[in-house]
Protein backbone atom coordinates (compact mmCIF):
# COMPACT_ATOMS: atom_id res chain seq x y z
CA UNK A 1 0.00 0.00 0.00
CA UNK A 2 2.89 2.54 0.76
CA UNK A 3 6.20 2.73 1.60
CA UNK A 4 7.60 4.09 4.45
CA UNK A 5 11.39 5.17 5.61
CA UNK A 6 10.80 5.03 9.25
CA UNK A 7 13.91 3.37 10.93
CA UNK A 8 11.77 2.77 13.45
CA UNK A 9 11.26 -0.26 11.80
CA UNK A 10 13.30 -2.72 13.47
CA UNK A 11 11.45 -2.00 16.84
CA UNK A 12 8.51 -3.22 15.21
CA UNK A 13 9.71 -6.50 15.05
CA UNK A 14 8.32 -7.52 18.67
CA UNK A 15 5.92 -10.34 19.77
CA UNK A 16 3.13 -8.83 16.54
CA UNK A 17 5.28 -9.84 13.98
CA UNK A 18 5.56 -12.92 12.73
CA UNK A 19 8.98 -13.28 10.38
CA UNK A 20 8.34 -15.30 7.04
CA UNK A 21 12.25 -15.34 6.12
CA UNK A 22 13.38 -13.64 2.87
CA UNK A 23 12.39 -13.07 -0.80
CA UNK A 24 14.96 -11.79 -2.92
CA UNK A 25 17.21 -10.64 -0.11
CA UNK A 26 14.37 -9.06 1.26
CA UNK A 27 13.01 -9.88 4.83
CA UNK A 28 9.34 -10.30 4.66
CA UNK A 29 7.07 -9.59 7.94
CA UNK A 30 3.35 -10.26 8.64
CA UNK A 31 1.94 -8.44 11.49
CA UNK A 32 -0.50 -10.31 13.41
CA UNK A 33 -3.38 -7.62 12.26
CA UNK A 34 -3.23 -9.39 8.86
CA UNK A 35 -5.11 -12.32 10.65
CA UNK A 36 -7.80 -9.81 11.17
CA UNK A 37 -8.28 -9.31 7.50
CA UNK A 38 -7.35 -13.01 6.31
CA UNK A 39 -10.61 -13.72 8.75
CA UNK A 40 -12.35 -11.32 7.35
CA UNK A 41 -12.14 -12.30 3.42
CA UNK A 42 -12.47 -15.75 4.02
CA UNK A 43 -15.86 -14.91 6.15
CA UNK A 44 -17.19 -12.53 3.44
CA UNK A 45 -16.42 -14.94 0.61
CA UNK A 46 -17.01 -18.05 2.07
CA UNK A 47 -20.15 -16.91 4.34
CA UNK A 48 -21.65 -14.24 1.10
CA UNK A 49 -20.25 -13.87 -2.16
CA UNK A 50 -19.25 -17.54 -3.32
CA UNK A 51 -22.73 -19.38 -2.05
CA UNK A 52 -24.35 -16.02 -3.56
CA UNK A 53 -22.32 -17.16 -7.15
CA UNK A 54 -21.91 -20.63 -6.30
CA UNK A 55 -25.48 -21.79 -4.49
CA UNK A 56 -24.53 -25.44 -4.91
CA UNK A 57 -21.43 -25.90 -3.34
CA UNK A 58 -21.42 -27.47 -0.78
CA UNK A 59 -19.99 -26.14 2.71
CA UNK A 60 -16.52 -27.61 2.09
CA UNK A 61 -15.96 -26.47 -1.53
CA UNK A 62 -17.17 -23.07 -0.64
CA UNK A 63 -15.10 -22.75 2.44
CA UNK A 64 -11.66 -24.39 0.99
CA UNK A 65 -11.81 -21.82 -1.70
CA UNK A 66 -12.45 -18.82 0.29
CA UNK A 67 -9.44 -19.73 2.22
CA UNK A 68 -7.02 -20.58 -1.17
CA UNK A 69 -8.39 -16.94 -2.11
CA UNK A 70 -7.72 -15.07 0.85
CA UNK A 71 -4.39 -16.79 1.18
CA UNK A 72 -3.77 -15.54 -2.98
CA UNK A 73 -4.56 -12.11 -2.07
CA UNK A 74 -1.92 -11.77 1.05
CA UNK A 75 0.15 -12.87 -1.67
CA UNK A 76 -1.10 -10.44 -4.27
CA UNK A 77 -0.42 -7.86 -1.98
CA UNK A 78 3.14 -9.15 -1.15
CA UNK A 79 4.25 -8.68 -4.49
CA UNK A 80 2.62 -5.31 -4.75
CA UNK A 81 4.84 -4.43 -1.55
CA UNK A 82 7.68 -6.55 -3.14
CA UNK A 83 7.40 -4.35 -6.68
CA UNK A 84 8.02 -0.89 -4.66
CA UNK A 85 10.69 -2.59 -2.67
CA UNK A 86 13.05 -4.14 -5.31
CA UNK A 87 12.53 -1.03 -7.88
CA UNK A 88 13.58 0.75 -4.35
CA UNK A 89 16.69 -1.33 -4.28
CA UNK A 90 17.70 -0.85 -7.79
CA UNK A 91 17.50 2.61 -7.33
CA UNK A 92 20.32 2.62 -4.13
CA UNK A 93 17.44 2.75 -1.90
CA UNK A 94 18.48 0.53 1.44
CA UNK A 95 15.28 -1.64 2.23
CA UNK A 96 14.64 -3.16 5.43
CA UNK A 97 11.61 -5.18 5.47
CA UNK A 98 8.23 -5.88 4.10
CA UNK A 99 5.48 -5.64 6.42
CA UNK A 100 1.99 -6.67 6.06
CA UNK A 101 -0.30 -5.36 8.17
CA UNK A 102 -3.79 -4.89 8.52
CA UNK A 103 -4.45 -2.16 6.26
CA UNK A 104 -2.06 -3.60 3.25
CA UNK A 105 1.52 -3.60 3.83
CA UNK A 106 4.68 -1.25 4.07
CA UNK A 107 8.15 -1.41 2.09
CA UNK A 108 10.57 -0.03 4.62
CA UNK A 109 12.76 1.94 3.03
CA UNK A 110 16.17 3.13 4.83
CA UNK A 111 15.98 6.33 3.49
CA UNK A 112 14.15 8.69 1.06
CA UNK A 113 13.72 8.78 -2.69
CA UNK A 114 16.67 11.14 -3.83
CA UNK A 115 14.97 12.81 -7.12
CA UNK A 116 11.66 12.88 -7.87
CA UNK A 117 12.17 10.16 -10.79
CA UNK A 118 13.06 7.60 -8.29
CA UNK A 119 10.30 8.35 -6.04
CA UNK A 120 7.91 7.94 -8.86
CA UNK A 121 8.92 5.39 -9.88
CA UNK A 122 9.18 3.38 -6.70
CA UNK A 123 5.82 4.79 -5.80
CA UNK A 124 4.19 3.58 -9.60
CA UNK A 125 5.87 -0.30 -9.41
CA UNK A 126 3.19 -1.46 -6.78
CA UNK A 127 -0.10 -0.18 -8.87
CA UNK A 128 1.39 -1.56 -11.82
CA UNK A 129 2.36 -4.95 -10.36
CA UNK A 130 -1.69 -5.15 -9.07
CA UNK A 131 -2.63 -3.94 -12.66
CA UNK A 132 -0.30 -6.91 -13.95
CA UNK A 133 -1.94 -9.27 -11.53
CA UNK A 134 -5.52 -8.29 -12.16
CA UNK A 135 -4.65 -8.87 -16.41
CA UNK A 136 -2.80 -12.08 -15.61
CA UNK A 137 -5.79 -13.65 -13.68
CA UNK A 138 -8.28 -12.28 -15.51
CA UNK A 139 -6.11 -14.00 -18.38
CA UNK A 140 -6.20 -17.38 -16.11
CA UNK A 141 -10.11 -17.08 -15.83
CA UNK A 142 -10.22 -16.98 -19.93
CA UNK A 143 -8.03 -20.24 -20.04
CA UNK A 144 -10.11 -21.95 -17.46
CA UNK A 145 -13.17 -20.94 -18.69
CA UNK A 146 -12.85 -20.37 -22.59
CA UNK A 147 -16.45 -17.86 -23.66
CA UNK A 148 -16.70 -16.83 -20.06
CA UNK A 149 -18.00 -13.18 -20.80
CA UNK A 150 -20.06 -12.03 -17.58
CA UNK A 151 -22.46 -9.50 -17.82
CA UNK A 152 -23.00 -8.50 -14.23
CA UNK A 153 -25.67 -10.71 -13.11
CA UNK A 154 -24.51 -13.72 -10.37
CA UNK A 155 -26.38 -16.22 -12.43
CA UNK A 156 -22.85 -16.16 -14.39
CA UNK A 157 -20.86 -17.15 -12.14
CA UNK A 158 -22.78 -20.10 -11.24
CA UNK A 159 -20.98 -21.42 -14.55
CA UNK A 160 -17.38 -21.36 -12.88
CA UNK A 161 -15.49 -24.14 -11.79
CA UNK A 162 -13.80 -23.57 -8.51
CA UNK A 163 -10.54 -22.86 -9.82
CA UNK A 164 -12.23 -19.86 -12.19
CA UNK A 165 -13.70 -18.49 -9.78
CA UNK A 166 -11.20 -17.94 -7.65
CA UNK A 167 -9.23 -16.17 -10.37
CA UNK A 168 -11.98 -14.19 -11.58
CA UNK A 169 -12.10 -12.62 -7.91
CA UNK A 170 -8.41 -12.05 -7.61
CA UNK A 171 -8.20 -10.19 -11.17
CA UNK A 172 -11.15 -7.95 -9.72
CA UNK A 173 -9.75 -7.47 -6.07
CA UNK A 174 -6.04 -6.91 -7.72
CA UNK A 175 -7.36 -4.58 -10.20
CA UNK A 176 -9.32 -2.62 -7.18
CA UNK A 177 -6.29 -2.57 -5.09
CA UNK A 178 -4.31 -0.99 -7.90
CA UNK A 179 -7.29 1.46 -8.32
CA UNK A 180 -7.71 2.33 -4.50
CA UNK A 181 -3.64 2.76 -4.52
CA UNK A 182 -3.92 5.91 -7.07
CA UNK A 183 -6.11 8.04 -4.89
CA UNK A 184 -3.59 10.86 -4.68
CA UNK A 185 -3.78 10.99 -1.20
CA UNK A 186 -0.13 11.14 0.43
CA UNK A 187 1.10 8.29 1.49
CA UNK A 188 -0.87 6.16 -0.40
CA UNK A 189 1.20 5.53 -3.87
CA UNK A 190 -1.06 8.04 -5.84
CA UNK A 191 -0.17 10.81 -3.27
CA UNK A 192 3.66 9.41 -3.49
CA UNK A 193 3.41 10.41 -7.53
CA UNK A 194 1.36 13.25 -6.95
CA UNK A 195 4.12 14.80 -4.68
CA UNK A 196 6.97 13.61 -7.37
CA UNK A 197 4.90 15.45 -9.73
CA UNK A 198 5.05 18.53 -7.77
CA UNK A 199 8.50 17.82 -6.22
CA UNK A 200 9.72 17.45 -9.85
CA UNK A 201 8.08 21.01 -11.10
CA UNK A 202 8.66 23.11 -8.05
CA UNK A 203 12.25 21.40 -6.88
CA UNK A 204 10.90 21.82 -3.45
CA UNK A 205 9.90 18.62 -1.74
CA UNK A 206 9.33 20.30 1.40
CA UNK A 207 6.10 22.00 -0.26
CA UNK A 208 5.54 19.29 -2.41
CA UNK A 209 5.30 16.76 1.00
CA UNK A 210 2.71 19.43 2.74
CA UNK A 211 0.40 19.79 -0.51
CA UNK A 212 0.24 16.13 -1.24
CA UNK A 213 -0.61 15.54 2.40
CA UNK A 214 -3.19 18.26 2.34
CA UNK A 215 -4.76 16.50 -0.81
CA UNK A 216 -4.50 13.13 1.31
CA UNK A 217 -6.30 15.06 3.76
CA UNK A 218 -8.65 16.17 1.28
CA UNK A 219 -9.18 12.71 -0.14
CA UNK A 220 -9.90 11.18 3.54
CA UNK A 221 -12.75 13.77 3.93
CA UNK A 222 -14.52 13.25 0.58
CA UNK A 223 -14.47 9.49 1.50
CA UNK A 224 -15.89 9.78 5.31
CA UNK A 225 -18.47 12.37 3.79
CA UNK A 226 -19.40 9.90 0.80
CA UNK A 227 -19.50 7.14 3.68
CA UNK A 228 -22.16 9.15 5.61
CA UNK A 229 -24.22 10.30 2.60
CA UNK A 230 -24.92 6.46 1.85
CA UNK A 231 -25.44 5.69 5.50
CA UNK A 232 -28.05 7.88 5.61
CA UNK A 233 -29.20 6.70 2.41
CA UNK A 234 -29.49 2.95 3.92
CA UNK A 235 -26.04 1.45 2.72
CA UNK A 236 -25.05 1.36 6.54
CA UNK A 237 -22.26 -1.42 6.48
CA UNK A 238 -20.39 0.53 3.02
CA UNK A 239 -21.07 3.94 4.65
CA UNK A 240 -19.41 2.92 7.84
CA UNK A 241 -16.21 0.91 5.89
CA UNK A 242 -15.92 4.02 3.79
CA UNK A 243 -15.71 6.74 7.46
CA UNK A 244 -13.84 4.83 8.87
CA UNK A 245 -10.90 4.25 5.58
CA UNK A 246 -11.50 7.89 5.10
CA UNK A 247 -10.65 8.75 8.43
CA UNK A 248 -7.90 6.32 8.60
CA UNK A 249 -6.34 7.96 5.28
CA UNK A 250 -6.74 11.34 6.58
CA UNK A 251 -4.97 10.47 10.00
CA UNK A 252 -2.84 8.58 8.36
CA UNK A 253 -1.60 11.89 5.29
CA UNK A 254 -0.76 14.28 8.68
CA UNK A 255 1.03 12.34 10.34
CA UNK A 256 3.52 10.75 7.75
CA UNK A 257 4.01 14.09 6.29
CA UNK A 258 5.02 15.55 9.63
CA UNK A 259 7.34 12.25 10.15
CA UNK A 260 8.71 12.99 7.12
CA UNK A 261 8.96 16.54 7.76
CA UNK A 262 10.46 16.19 11.24
CA UNK A 263 13.11 13.61 9.97
CA UNK A 264 14.25 15.72 7.30
CA UNK A 265 14.62 18.60 9.10
CA UNK A 266 16.69 16.26 12.42
CA UNK A 267 19.58 15.28 8.56
CA UNK A 268 22.24 15.72 9.74
CA UNK A 269 21.55 16.50 13.19
CA UNK A 270 24.21 14.53 16.05
CA UNK A 271 22.99 14.26 19.24
CA UNK A 272 26.31 15.07 20.78
CA UNK A 273 24.55 18.57 19.97
CA UNK A 274 22.09 18.15 21.99
CA UNK A 275 22.46 15.54 24.34
CA UNK A 276 22.62 16.68 28.33
CA UNK A 277 25.99 17.41 29.66
CA UNK A 278 25.22 18.80 32.39
CA UNK A 279 24.72 15.96 34.97
CA UNK A 280 25.92 14.48 37.99
CA UNK A 281 27.71 11.19 38.72
CA UNK A 282 27.48 9.14 42.07
CA UNK A 283 30.32 6.69 43.09
CA UNK A 284 29.53 2.85 43.67
CA UNK A 285 30.52 3.10 47.48
CA UNK A 286 26.81 5.96 48.13
CA UNK A 287 24.53 4.02 50.52
CA UNK A 288 21.70 4.15 48.76
CA UNK A 289 19.96 6.45 51.44
CA UNK A 290 22.43 9.35 50.82
CA UNK A 291 21.42 8.91 46.86
CA UNK A 292 18.18 9.26 47.59
CA UNK A 293 18.01 12.35 50.00
CA UNK A 294 21.31 13.91 47.97
CA UNK A 295 20.58 13.60 44.55
CA UNK A 296 16.98 11.79 43.45
CA UNK A 297 15.17 14.47 45.59
CA UNK A 298 17.45 17.21 45.10
CA UNK A 299 17.62 16.98 40.76
CA UNK A 300 15.98 16.41 37.71
CA UNK A 301 18.50 14.38 36.47
CA UNK A 302 16.73 10.98 35.98
CA UNK A 303 19.47 8.40 35.13
CA UNK A 304 23.06 9.07 37.08
CA UNK A 305 26.06 7.38 35.68
CA UNK A 306 28.18 5.64 38.50
CA UNK A 307 32.14 5.63 38.54
CA UNK A 308 34.17 2.97 40.59
CA UNK A 309 38.43 4.50 39.85
CA UNK A 310 36.89 6.92 37.44
CA UNK A 311 35.50 4.31 35.54
CA UNK A 312 31.45 4.10 34.41
CA UNK A 313 30.14 0.86 35.97
CA UNK A 314 26.37 1.16 35.74
CA UNK A 315 23.89 3.50 36.09
CA UNK A 316 21.41 3.90 39.09
CA UNK A 317 17.71 5.45 38.26
CA UNK A 318 14.53 5.61 40.55
CA UNK A 319 13.55 2.11 39.53
CA UNK A 320 16.65 0.24 40.35
CA UNK A 321 15.42 1.75 44.39
CA UNK A 322 12.74 -1.05 44.13
CA UNK A 323 15.26 -4.09 43.98
CA UNK A 324 16.26 -2.88 47.72
CA UNK A 325 13.60 -3.43 50.85
CA UNK A 326 12.98 0.48 52.20
CA UNK A 327 14.43 -0.81 55.43
CA UNK A 328 17.76 -2.24 53.92
CA UNK A 329 18.41 1.42 51.84
CA UNK A 330 20.83 2.98 55.13
CA UNK A 331 23.29 -0.36 54.73
CA UNK A 332 23.19 -0.76 51.24
CA UNK A 333 25.08 1.14 48.26
CA UNK A 334 24.73 2.35 44.82
CA UNK A 335 26.80 -0.52 43.74
CA UNK A 336 23.85 -3.40 44.81
CA UNK A 337 21.39 -1.59 43.62
CA UNK A 338 22.40 -0.20 40.10
CA UNK A 339 22.09 -0.96 36.51
CA UNK A 340 25.93 -2.59 35.26
CA UNK A 341 26.96 -0.99 32.40
CA UNK A 342 27.18 -4.12 30.14
CA UNK A 343 23.24 -4.21 30.70
CA UNK A 344 22.39 -0.83 29.72
CA UNK A 345 20.99 0.43 26.53
CA UNK A 346 23.23 3.36 25.59
CA UNK A 347 23.38 5.44 22.43
CA UNK A 348 27.22 5.77 21.06
CA UNK A 349 28.32 9.32 20.57
CA UNK A 350 27.51 10.93 16.98
CA UNK A 351 24.59 8.65 16.88
CA UNK A 352 22.19 10.56 14.16
CA UNK A 353 19.51 12.46 16.32
CA UNK A 354 16.33 11.01 13.66
CA UNK A 355 17.88 7.34 14.65
CA UNK A 356 18.49 8.09 18.67
CA UNK A 357 14.64 9.45 18.37
CA UNK A 358 12.78 6.22 17.73
CA UNK A 359 15.24 4.45 20.10
CA UNK A 360 14.10 6.83 23.05
CA UNK A 361 10.57 6.53 21.37
CA UNK A 362 10.99 2.84 22.40
CA UNK A 363 12.60 2.74 25.94
CA UNK A 364 10.69 6.09 27.58
CA UNK A 365 14.11 6.85 29.61
CA UNK A 366 16.50 9.01 28.52
CA UNK A 367 19.83 7.10 27.71
CA UNK A 368 23.33 7.37 28.09
CA UNK A 369 25.38 8.92 25.38
CA UNK A 370 29.10 6.63 25.36
CA UNK A 371 32.10 7.69 24.30
CA UNK A 372 35.33 5.80 24.88
CA UNK A 373 33.61 3.33 27.52
CA UNK A 374 32.78 6.52 29.36
CA UNK A 375 28.97 7.94 29.88
CA UNK A 376 29.88 11.56 28.06
CA UNK A 377 26.14 12.90 28.14
CA UNK A 378 22.44 11.89 28.94
CA UNK A 379 19.75 12.20 26.05
CA UNK A 380 16.05 12.44 26.22
CA UNK A 381 13.05 13.02 24.08
CA UNK A 382 12.47 16.35 24.76
CA UNK A 383 16.13 17.01 24.37
CA UNK A 384 15.30 16.22 20.04
CA UNK A 385 12.10 17.89 20.30
CA UNK A 386 13.53 21.22 21.87
CA UNK A 387 15.90 21.35 19.30
CA UNK A 388 13.22 20.76 16.75
CA UNK A 389 10.93 24.04 18.70
CA UNK A 390 13.96 26.04 18.43
CA UNK A 391 14.26 25.39 14.78
CA UNK A 392 10.87 25.36 13.55
CA UNK A 393 8.57 26.55 15.87
CA UNK A 394 6.80 25.07 19.20
CA UNK A 395 4.35 23.53 17.06
CA UNK A 396 5.10 23.09 13.49
CA UNK A 397 2.00 21.40 11.36
CA UNK A 398 1.57 20.19 8.01
ZN1 LIG B 1 1.80 0.52 -2.83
Amino acid sequence: MATSNDSASDSRQGWAQISLGHLFGIRIGLHVSVLIIFALIVSSLGGGMFPQWHPDWSAAVRWSSAIIAAALFLASLLAHELSHAVTARRLGIGIRGITLFLFGGVAEMESEARTPRDEFLVAAAGPLASFVLAIVFSFLTGVLEPGFEPSGAPADFATLGVAATITLWLSMVNFVLAVFNLIPGFPLDGGRLFRALLWWKTGDVVQATRQAAAVGRFAGWVMIFWGVWRAVHGDTVNGLWLVFIGWFLQRLAVMSAAQILMERSLKGLSIDAIMRTHFEHVPTELPLNTFIDDFLLRSSQLVWPVTRDGQDVGVMTLERLHNVVPTDRAHTTVADAMQPIAEVVTLPAGTPAQEALHRLAEHATPMPVIRDGRVVGLIHQADVLKWLALHHGPAETV
